[in-house]
């Protein structure tokens, strides 16, 4: 049952910024998936590196059972938050990875920031995180079939939520609130996070559950969920199954040309259209 998901090859494995990447620009997905660039060409930001900070440390909050703890000991997580990245980074054998374009905002007043943010949170909240039933911080799911592909990523945690169901959750931080949550994706974060999620559900005997975003600035803010019953999971997998397969049968690049889009503005540009279509088929 268990299979090494090593051996599902790059082009074959998505994560939810990948199919982002595809809608909003084929050039911009092939560059960043196929061609392995996505970090590279990260380009970070202060307001990524606080939402970074902050989504470490409430994982970390659960794993080191902080429930109860003062509003003083808060930024113990954001340091464990700090370091971790820093870590990740230097450990990575490469020079681009995950984190690597925010270390550059990892200032004394980025880290301030997100200090600040997670007591005004943890104050509002009075200090009651709900328990997390499960210690994973890292999910993949592997669509069985002829090529076997994968989704990875997931939620920042899952939790016990008041009415008994468990509530996957994923957490975030906009500088501008009203406007990041006027951004968000209610469509393919919910079903893609709750698929990855659901063998554990399903191993800990729940049959439904919520997927809930939750706002750094904003924790009353309670609209933004949906519920799924782990019996329509064999129509998520078949959703994202159809949804890859149609992604990779794409034989022609486009472009979309918008001047913030880094791949077609690149000066790497032409170099990176032979590339694909030398390795790649595309047209
Ligand atoms: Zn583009």
């Amino acid at each position: 049952m268990f299979m090494a998901f090593d051996d599902i090859p790059r082009t074959h494995s998505f994560s939810l910024g990948d199919f982002h990447d595809f809608d909003f620009c084929v050039f911009r997905f092939f560059v960043n998936h196929h061609l392995g660039k996505k970090y590279e060409l990260a380009e970070g930001s202060a307001n990524q590196t606080v939402g970074s900070l902050l989504d470490l440390a409430v994982k970390k909050f659960h794993l080191s059972h902080s429930y109860g703890q003062p509003v003083e000991y808060l930024p113990n997580l954001i340091k464990a938050a700090e370091a971790e990245i820093r870590q990740k980074v230097q450990n990575s054998p490469s020079p681009y990875s995950f984190f690597s374009a925010q270390i550059p905002f990892l200032t004394p007043e980025v880290i301030g920031l997100a200090n600040e943010i997670f007591k005004t949170y943890y104050q509002k909240i009075e200090g009651k995180f709900h328990k997390s039933l499960s210690n994973k911080t890292f999910w993949s799911y592997v669509l069985q079939g002829e090529k076997p592909l994968k989704l990875w990523g997931g939620p920042d945690t899952v939790e016990q939520g008041e009415g008994g169901l468990p509530e996957v959750i994923d957490y975030k931080y906009h500088e501008d609130s009203e406007a990041g949550k006027g951004r968000m994706d209610m469509d393919l974060m919910p079903k893609l996070y709750m698929l990855l999620v659901s063998p554990e559900l399903v191993s800990l005997g729940f049959e439904k559950a919520v997927f809930k975003l939750k706002f750094w600035q904003d924790p009353e803010d309670e609209s933004f969920y949906e519920e799924f019953g782990i019996s329509s999971m064999p129509n998520l997998d078949a959703f994202f199954k159809d949804k890859i397969e149609r992604i990779l049968r794409t034989d022609e690049l486009s472009f979309c040309e918008k001047p913030f889009c880094k791949p077609c503005n690149s000066p790497r540009r032409e170099e990176w259209v032979k590339e694909l279509q030398a390795q790649f088929n595309l047209s």
